[in-house]
């Protein structure tokens, strides 16, 4: 092959890169460093491969998963989540095993496929008392359930796994363990992939993931964190922009920028081909059309907030949250026409992970 004379090495080298991007995605870890490098038309270049491999392997259908917050008491003192221990100017609250239900059971008759039980990491509720609430969603609705609970023992996770749970969401958040030690003063990141790697062996479809731009972090460990969800096999993979909140060490500390998140999530799509990868909240907090750009850059998920309006005020891992006020019942329009803006369509259905069903049919 001969240099096009017009061209510089360095654009020569983008488009094969991209061809490759968008024919196998089995990148190393000097393309991914340089990729996450790119700026304006060569990083359109890089969300529009990913937007192609989107469209191949998954479709045009984005799944909607209920998102149900129900307690915001948290035993952890990460250093950049306004649900710290140390944030005593946080309201807490618990939602009840009833409420819980209900809603769950309220999403369900609106035709919502799945429903994320998220939490701080709230010891309040037992093992069993989560169990119970599994399986009394799945007795009564016809909904998948994920849960997002944080680190607990893998008894917790087998019973939860046996009453019916469908799926874990467990960021890892950085993949650059002393960053981590660093951020995460009660776990290390040893202990949260031996989580997430129990998680996979116990049948779950496994959720990892990873915040952009908080102080210390490099490109180099954004790199590692894309290798990282190819090293996993995750079902799904959830990036957000980092947010400072005021009540924390990381007050005064940059916003992670919508440029390098897209990036991250078009350079996901590309190396897990078909991973669910929701356009998050964050995202869309950072910018009015953030998830909307992230749906355009190979995600192919949105999480809807449906904790009850009287708690969802205080559930505030960062501030200015997207839809604090929003009643659920006007959600489910705005979104459907959020999605169709940038034509594409809702999926029905439960949405399982497809590399799962690879998985439970001896595929994979
Ligand atoms: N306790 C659960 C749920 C945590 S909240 C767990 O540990 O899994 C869900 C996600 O919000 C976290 O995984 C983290 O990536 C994100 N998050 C928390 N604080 C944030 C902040 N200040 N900016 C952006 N994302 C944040």
């Amino acid at each position: 092959m001969s240099l096009n004379p017009v061209q510089s090495a360095a654009d020569y080298r983008l488009s094969d890169l991209i061809d490759k991007c968008i024919m196998a995605g089995d990148l190393t870890r000097d393309e991914i460093v340089f990729l996450l490098s790119l700026e304006e038309e060569d990083a359109a270049q890089l969300i529009a491969a990913a937007d192609e491999v989107r469209k191949q392997y998954c479709g045009s259908g984005v799944h909607i998963r209920g998102l149900v917050e129900f307690s915001n008491t948290c035993k952890n003192d990460c250093l950049y989540c306004g649900l710290r221990r140390s944030n005593k100017s946080v309201h807490r609250y618990r939602m009840t095993p009833d409420e819980i239900v209900a809603t769950a059971q309220r999403l369900a008759s609106r035709g919502i496929g799945t429903v994320v039980l998220q939490s701080g990491e709230d010891l309040f509720y037992k093992a069993e008392t989560i169990a119970d609430i599994i399986r009394r969603i799945k007795s009564s609705a016809d909904i998948a359930i994920t849960l997002s609970l944080g680190e607990r023992p893998y008894k917790d996770y087998k019973l939860w796994k046996e009453a019916g749970a469908d799926r874990y969401l467990l960021r890892h958040e950085t993949s650059n363990p002393e960053l981590f030690s660093k951020i995460h003063p009660d776990s290390t990141l040893e202990n949260r992939l031996g989580c997430l790697r129990e998680l996979k062996r116990l049948g779950y479809q496994i959720g990892a993931g990873c915040m952009v731009g908080f102080p210390g972090q490099t490109i180099d460990d954004l790199a590692s964190d894309i290798l990282l969800f190819k090293e996993l096999e995750a079902d799904m993979v959830g990036i957000g922009p980092f947010i400072p909140h005021p009540n924390t060490p990381f007050k005064d500390a940059p916003q992670g920028s919508l440029e390098m998140t897209l990036k991250m999530v078009a350079l996901a799509r590309i190396v897990t081909r078909d991973a669910l990868i929701p356009a998050t909240t964050a995202t869309g907090s950072i910018d009015e059309f953030g998830r909307e750009k992230a749906l355009q850059a190979g995600a192919n998920v949105v999480m809807p907030n449906h904790t009850p309006l009287d708690y969802r005020i205080d559930y505030e891992i960062y501030p200015n949250k997207r839809c604090i006020t929003e009643d659920p019942e006007k959600c489910g329009p705005c979104l459907t026409a959020r999605i169709l803006s940038v034509g594409r369509t809702v999926a029905t259905g439960p949405g399982h992970s497809p590399r799962y069903m690879r998985r439970k049919a001896g595929l994979e």
